[in-house]
């Protein structure tokens, strides 16, 4: 009987000996529970938060934090206008964040675009690398025109690009070379709105082009009005490094001609078809597209192939560009020639043309239709144009200055 008694308050101790372990570990397992917590709530993970935002937002606190981020979205909208997206996608330069700590945040608006799928935006938007200094803008003129649209020119829009704009002609004439500081270059070419004067000028300012450092060129005509900034901008959303012949074609199909060619007679009325940017709304070719032309244009080529083809300089530039070099043109609807109605383009959205033109039709003027000067101080509206676009401009009445 004392043996059973004993046996069995060994059995109880045993028991309550258990009982204090299992205690002794709940309490150890709630105190590291509320450690925890407590942790928790004083670093303050983000509920729901998927491992990868939780692994950058620790790694690199500024990726999360939001004023820093609503800052850079803001810089985008003001460095593109708006645009980021599309100059995003078209640059190719940045089509997914390459850092961790670039990728948006659910603080940045982008981080919305990002979910619902579009890769293309991101936290970091890629600043603006085209700036003025690259450009090249070639202008095409005459000794006839000089008075009549230079003058025009180097009152408005040269003045927002003079180091970088260049007016070909083919005389010398001190007064202008006087004003645009030396700009005016002689291209010995004959005088005449003939295939071959026009294309021996074209062939000059691809040339002047080729020896310069610049990354892009802009051909425009003297009775074009630029809008500066915007260019730059166009410009922005492609790559000199890569091949582009940006510009607007003025007819619905594309070229079709015959070459005659009596040296080959494999290529004897050969059809050829192509698409050409029409000169008098201006083009820009990138340097890489200028250079792969070299062998073809350059020292005085450029000339033999309008000689060859028998068309004017904008179709032979055209013709090197999409039929030999197998190059597309890339259509930009914001240049204009006055081969389109300007009337038609609306005033809210000249900030975002890049090129018009006039022209004197019959007896009627192909404007702008923009308010301004009267009808006898600007009958080609461009004093007016320019006015609207820069009121500030010393040139341009108190009256219409808006902004
Ligand atoms: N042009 C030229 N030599 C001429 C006539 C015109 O170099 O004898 C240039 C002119 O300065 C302009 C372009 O060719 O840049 C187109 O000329 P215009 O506007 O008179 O004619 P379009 O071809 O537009 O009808
Ligand atoms: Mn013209």
């Amino acid at each position: 009987m004392r043996c059973l008694k004993k046996k069995m308050s060994q059995v109880f101790s045993l028991t309550q000996r258990y009982k204090r372990t299992l205690q002794a570990m709940a309490a150890g397992v709630f105190l590291i529970y509320m450690t925890l917590v407590l942790y928790q709530n004083v670093y303050g993970y983000s509920s729901g938060s998927n491992g990868q935002e939780l692994q950058y937002g620790t790694a690199d606190p500024a990726a999360v934090e939001p004023e820093n981020v609503i800052a850079k979205r803001d810089n985008s909208v003001n460095s593109v206008n708006g645009n980021s997206h599309v100059i995003n996608s078209v640059s190719g330069a940045v089509q997914r964040p390459s850092s961790p700590a670039s990728y948006p945040t659910r603080f940045d608006k982008a981080y919305y675009d990002y979910q619902n799928g579009q890769l293309s935006v991101t936290g970091t938007p890629k600043p603006p690398t085209t700036e003025l200094d690259d450009l090249l803008i070639s202008v095409k003129t005459t000794k006839g025109y000089h008075d009549t649209r230079l003058e025009m020119i180097i009152k408005t829009w040269y003045q927002l690009a003079k180091e970088q704009t260049w007016f070909f002609t083919d005389t010398n004439d001190q007064h202008y070379q006087k004003l645009t500081n030396g700009h005016m270059v002689n291209t010995n070419c004959s005088q005449g709105h003939f295939r071959k004067a026009l294309c021996c000028k074209m062939g000059k300012e691809y040339e002047f082009f080729l020896d310069s450092a610049k990354r892009w060129w802009c051909h425009f005509d003297d009775d074009n009005y630029v809008n500066v900034p915007r260019l730059v901008r166009l410009l922005d959303e492609y790559s000199p490094t890569q091949d582009w012949y940006l510009g607007k074609p003025s007819i619905s199909s594309p070229l079709e001609i015959f070459l005659d060619n009596t040296k080959s007679s494999a290529e004897v009325n050969k059809k050829v078809t192509f698409w050409f940017a029409t000169g008098g709304a201006g083009f820009c070719i990138s340097r890489a597209l200028a250079l792969k032309m070299l062998p073809i244009a350059s020292s005085g080529k450029f000339m033999a192939i309008g000689d060859k083809i028998r068309f004017p300089d904008d179709v032979t530039m055209g013709f090197i560009i999409e039929h030999i070099l197998n190059v597309p043109l890339t259509v930009v609807d914001a240049f204009h020639s006055h081969l389109e109605p300007m009337e038609f383009i609306r005033p809210e959205t000249f900030h975002d043309q890049v090129s018009f033109s006039y022209a004197r039709m019959k007896n009627e003027w192909n404007v702008v239709k923009v308010d301004g000067f009267d009808l006898k101080t600007d009958p080609k509206r461009i004093y007016s144009l320019h006015c609207h676009l820069y009121p500030f401009f010393s040139i341009c009445p108190k009256t219409i200055k808006r902004r």
